[in-house]
């Protein structure tokens, strides 16, 4: 039978993780945000223990967001009722990288921000922007991670060269309707897991249109393929949740015995796309 060929949505707009998942494994991007098929699989083993971080992990980004508004402490204390959910909460409001933020006039949290690109629109949705005091623009991202990933790593990720360059792009109603320089903007991780050890990346006039014209080459790229072909790296498919579909084999890997380990905590990753729907 002839392939047939997938469309876009009329509501498609590109984001950071559907970026990423194209740099992953073009039949990845295909199933998951042009055929729009819901994950089918455990993406990795324990199933359980997995899904339980993940909730955890959306949890933690709504307190943190409820602290940023101004909800009291002993009030969002009492919901970081698990192991996990309670350590993380004391990690954040002790944390000596992110004091006196909840005391800036200039916090955004959860803002989205958004810009056209190609035939469609990039949207990015940000855990924190934060103006400080010194007008440096600050992007925060809390990471629920069991591992640390390098630095090296991070910097790779879409995430890290779209939320800096849209935020240098469409960030301007942050910055009091002025433009946005990239010198002074900078993209922290936080770490839920290893408080003391946030992972910093500045920004600057180079890397910012190195980054957009990456971002311009890469979906011209992917609205013009022909075919979103299946990733030649197998390891992607250890743990990918359309193994059944791509006959890439059916129990899932195991998140301790991989060796690609960072990308293996990028399936806690919370993104606007999940976050919209939890419950608190
Ligand atoms: S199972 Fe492998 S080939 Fe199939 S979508 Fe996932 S990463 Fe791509």
């Amino acid at each position: 039978m002839p392939e047939i060929k997938s469309t876009f949505p009329a509501q498609f707009a590109f984001s950071q993780s559907s970026l990423q998942d194209y740099a992953d494994c073009p039949r990845r991007f295909q199933l998951r945000y042009l055929d729009q098929l819901i994950y089918p699989a455990a993406e990795s083993e324990p199933a359980l223990e997995n899904e339980r971080h993940l909730l955890e992990g959306q949890h933690f980004h709504r307190l943190a967001q409820q602290h940023l508004l101004g909800v009291p402490i002993e009030k969002l204390a009492r919901l970081a009722n698990t192991p996990n959910l309670g350590r993380w909460w004391e990690n954040f409001i002790n944390a000596k990288d992110l004091t006196g933020l909840r005391d800036l006039s200039g916090l955004y949290p959860e803002v989205t921000l958004s810009a056209p690109l190609g035939d469609f629109r990039l949207v990015a949705k940000y855990d924190l922007i934060a103006v400080t005091e010194d007008e440096k623009i600050v992007i925060y991202d809390w990471k629920t991670y069991r591992k640390r990933p390098r630095n090296e790593w991070l910097s790779a990720r879409w995430q890290t060269r779209v939320y800096r360059s849209l935020l240098a792009a469409a960030g301007s109603q942050l910055n009091g309707g002025r433009p946005i320089v990239p010198e002074r903007c900078e993209m922290v991780y936080w770490f839920s897991n290893f408080p003391d050890d946030p992972a910093r990346f500045p920004y600057n006039e180079v890397q910012y249109k190195r980054d957009w014209d990456a971002l311009v080459r890469l979906t011209e790229e992917i609205q013009s393929a022909s075919s979103y072909p299946l990733t030649d790296d197998r390891q992607k498919c250890a743990y990918c949740p359309y193994r059944s579909y791509c006959d890439r084999g059916i129990q899932a890997g195991n998140l301790d015995a991989m060796e690609a380990e960072a990308e293996a905590e990028s399936l806690f990753d919370v993104n606007f796309e999940q976050i919209g729907e939890i419950e608190f």
